[in-house]
């Protein structure tokens, strides 16, 4: 069973960690899983490489998630095991190996493939022995330029290899889509837009799909100035409704679900003036700190609570060898931050625990679940009641 404890503060007041420690809010990711659900006009589906931790998976499905995004066999494997059939899974992933494609469809009954490329349609229906039950979904190469991680440049057909691939992987179909990814962190609600009409004009080029996957890349509220997902959602139903005919919507956020349902506490090593040396880094949970730069909310952590000040900007370095093992400010913390002193890292539940290596023969950290309303966050979503929760 999983220690649950009040707080971080709460945490430190019992023992003193040797390792980084992972909090995990269930009740956050419920909520946030809740509201998701509620306000897109179609099927969410959790992107699980964002954060595979068991606790988490469960909060999400508490939540209501009853689809996962998948992009290995491993996480086919992983879902099966932990919620048995009664939820889908789609392997999105645009190029798989034949091995994963012919498990995941032969015995976890897997139906929508993702590809984009004419080898990978061969691929899945040889495999799978010319199915005609199969939902495959074309890959569209869009712009990537709104988002703060770009995804585009590996993976994405080009319009016109789209329109030949749909009409290649009709006949074994039992559904037709269209994905895309804008990137990640995405801030930028027109590239939603823009995405979902370059899909509508390969959609009709094609002669029509029945599904149109808008994939994720919805912003976590780091800063605040994130637009909310509610301004995503309009966008989004807007574009779709002005030229993509009727399709069944599917969204595939990792982000946005994870976020802000999982802080990190690290504690300094060292001080060197405006620089702090943790004993976490981008080796270990902290590599967002590095790839989104200094947007995240700190707090020092003692017995007693939190301390918020804002005072100074201090750059932060990670206790590999490695020199690229550094988070450059301004990461911003009260002035006399000390070695001893505990960092809490909130909105940490993305691309962290499931990023981390044993580099170094670090990488390890605590996990514990706590119990309270972070103070962290920029949008609490509303709490929900238990009738709510339970329709
Ligand atoms: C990573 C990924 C996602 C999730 O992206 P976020 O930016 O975390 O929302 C969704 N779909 C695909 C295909 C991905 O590779």
């Amino acid at each position: 069973m999983a220690e649950v404890l009040g707080s971080a503060a709460a945490l430190l007041s019992r023992t003193s960690p040797d390792l980084p420690v992972v909090l995990i809010r269930p009740h956050v990711l419920r909520r946030r899983a809740q509201g998701v659900v509620a306000a897109f006009p179609g099927r969410v589906l959790y992107a699980v490489k964002c954060n595979d931790d068991e606790r988490v998976l469960r909060a999400l499905h508490e939540g209501g998630i009853r689809a996962f995004d998948v992009a290995s066999i491993g996480e086919v494997r992983r879902i099966r095991a932990l919620f048995g059939t009664d939820v889908e899974i789609a392997f999105m992933h645009p190029v798989k190996p034949a091995a994963a494609v012919a498990e995941a469809y032969h015995r976890h009954g897997v139906r929508r493939f993702a590809l984009d490329h004419v080898s990978e349609l061969e691929k899945i229906v040889a495999v799978t022995g010319g199915a005609r039950d199969l939902e495959l979904v074309v890959r569209l190469a869009v712009a990537n330029d709104g988002a703060l991680l770009a995804l585009s440049g590996k993976f994405g057909a080009e319009p016109e290899e789209a329109v030949a691939l749909l009409r290649r992987a009709r006949p074994h179909v039992r559904r037709l889509g269209l994905t895309f990814h804008v990137g990640s962190q995405c801030l930028d609600p027109g590239a939603f837009a823009r995405a979902i009409h370059l899909a509508g004009e390969v959609a009709a080029a094609a002669g029509g799909i029945e599904h149109l996957d808008v994939g994720g890349g919805f912003p976590a509220r780091y800063v605040g100035d994130e637009p909310p997902f509610e301004a995503f959602v309009a966008v989004v139903r807007e574009a779709v409704g002005h030229g993509i005919g009727a399709v069944d919507l599917a969204c595939e956020p990792g982000r946005l679900l994870v976020a802000d349902g999982v802080s990190v506490l690290v504690r300094v090593e060292q001080r060197r003036g405006r620089r702090l040396y943790l004993n976490d880094g981008i080796y270990g949970s902290l590599a967002e700190l590095k790839w989104l730069g200094p947007r995240f909310p700190l707090a020092r952590v003692r017995p007693e609570g939190i301390d918020r000040r804002a005072e100074l900007g201090y750059d932060l370095f990670g206790p590999t060898c490695d020199s690229v093992d550094s988070m450059p400010g301004p990461h911003w913390l009260p002035a006399d931050v000390a070695a001893g002193d505990w960092i809490e890292v909130g909105m940490a539940g993305a691309y962290t625990r499931t990023l981390a290596t044993r580099f170094n023969g670090l990488g390890e950290a605590r996990v514990v679940e706590v119990a309270d309303e972070p103070w962290y966050l920029v949008d609490p979503a509303p709490p929900v009641t238990t009738e709510m929760a339970a329709a």
